[in-house]
């Protein structure tokens, strides 16, 4: 006889967690490629700030793997002239949320991952010691897909659950002489009402 066919609502519904290690479970919308541009969180660092970023490679460009590839330290740097910008630099972030709403986790979030750069939040500096960094495939101006907000929410929800994160800011909020992003595309009041911050956790808008 026959068994039932699984019911599919245990993987569509599941919701995202993070492993011990700080890596998301397998999920459906989840994909692990990880990026050796990351070390150790200094002494007892806890993760308590989100910082959202975005990027787009070239600018503008979606869909493709350039971003992935660039974390991963495996672009071809020759293959578009825009690319000699960023010859030089490793970097990473924790997360990637593809124009889809399909989620790249490049760094455990208990590693720091490269995404902050020369920083501030309350007089405290360098914030990748302490974030968590999620690039979201856009650019300052063009505005983000609603997939994104809900793979967003989703992966907040998670991170919440795993760290003490008590405030989110934009790169350009903590590094406002250098930085641009997430921009004025990033509609922060939609992202308040969807994951129920307070409004001194959020960046004055
Ligand atoms: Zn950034």
């Amino acid at each position: 006889m026959a068994r039932p066919a699984p019911t599919s609502k245990h993987t569509k519904n599941r919701s995202l967690s993070l492993d011990a290690a700080g890596w998301l479970h397998p999920h459906p919308t989840v994909q692990h490629a990880p990026s050796p541009n990351h070390d150790n969180r200094p002494g007892r660092a806890v993760v308590s700030l989100l910082v959202l970023h975005d990027i787009s490679l070239p600018p503008g460009e979606f869909g493709g793997d350039h971003v992935v590839q660039f974390f991963q330290n495996t672009l071809d740097f020759n293959s578009h002239p825009w690319f000699d910008n960023i010859r030089t630099l490793r970097v990473s972030a924790h997360f990637f949320i593809r124009r889809t709403g399909a989620i790249v986790q490049c760094v455990a979030t208990t590693q720091r991952a490269w995404h902050a750069g020369v920083s501030r939040f309350r007089q405290r500096e360098r914030c990748n010691d302490f974030s968590v960094g999620i690039e979201l495939e856009g650019t300052d101006t063009l505005p983000y897909t609603s997939a994104q907000y809900r793979a967003l929410r989703h992966l907040v929800h998670a991170l919440r659950r795993r760290h003490p994160i008590r405030a989110v800011q934009g790169h350009e909020h903590i590094a406002p002489t250098r930085k641009t992003d997430p921009g004025p595309a990033f509609d922060w009041p939609r992202f308040q009402r969807e994951n129920g911050w307070k409004p001194w956790q959020m960046p004055a808008t």
